[in-house]
């Protein structure tokens, strides 16, 4: 396995004060590690305190939960690439099933954002996964596989930039429900073959997260799986004490 990126989306929780709160509560037992990789995803507004939290942390990295692909103009409500970077942002989820399913963002779109994370310096984080239905007409590699393909056509250097994937079924997220560490497994081995053919031997240092209902209980399992380089929580990760267990997993 790479070294394991622990990642945690709070989605739309934790504003600045409870952020700066939870950063405490966080560092204060976790000190430096220096066999994982841990990555927050705040909302966008808590990103300047949880970037003050950190200080000198460098084996905690700071990323956004969404970007636009323009570099700038009007587009209200966005953010773009370059203003994450100003913020201390490192990497940038991008087809997070949220953003899919709930806003409506399409496989053109991942692309266009993938694009622009790439060429502003930072590193995205595409999100990929099948809903139930797809799963139970036997479709969830094909699923996967093209929107693993269509997020990164437009990056122009996908075989030297630094690309991390997370596999999120749908049907897992927010749900309860996560995939066995078996399921997790054999997708991922999906992915990393598909990678290979997209970037070659980078592809075996591509960090495949798994997502989807992962909790203080599954988490070793799943981190255990083979293929599984890191673990990506939503609902476990809001608080400190819960992502704490998960993070040293
Ligand atoms: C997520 O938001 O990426 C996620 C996996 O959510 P949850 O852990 O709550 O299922």
């Amino acid at each position: 396995m790479n070294r394991p990126v622990m990642a945690a989306n709070w989605k739309m929780n934790n504003g600045p004060t409870s952020a700066r709160e939870f950063m405490k509560a966080f560092l204060d037992q976790y000190p430096r590690q220096n066999d994982r990789t841990v990555l927050f995803f705040p909302p966008a507004l808590s990103l300047a305190a949880v970037a003050a939290g950190l200080g000198d942390r460098r084996d905690v990295l700071l990323g956004v939960q969404n970007v636009h692909w323009a570099d700038q103009g009007a587009f209200t409500g966005e953010l773009s690439v370059a203003m994450a970077r100003d913020a201390g942002a490192r990497v940038v989820l991008v087809g997070h099933s949220e953003r899919r399913h709930v806003f409506g963002e399409t496989d053109e779109q991942t692309a266009l954002k993938c694009a622009a994370v790439e060429r502003g310096g930072l590193t995205p984080l595409l999100c990929v996964g099948e809903k139930l239905d797809e799963r139970e007409a036997g479709n969830a590699e094909s699923v996967v596989v093209s929107q693993l393909r269509a997020g990164l056509s437009q990056m122009q250097h996908l075989a030297v930039r630094e690309v991390m994937i997370a596999y999120e079924p749908v049907w897992a997220i927010g749900t309860g429900r996560n995939a066995t560490p078996d399921d997790a497994s054999a997708m991922h081995k999906v992915i990393r073959e598909e990678l290979k053919s997209l970037c070659g031997e980078r592809a075996r240092f591509t960090p495949i997260l798994y997502g989807g209902s992962v909790n203080t209980g599954n988490a070793p399992a799943l981190l255990a799986a083979s293929e599984v380089d890191g673990l990506l929580a939503g609902g476990a990760s809001v608080d400190a004490s819960s992502w704490l267990t998960i993070a040293r997993a």
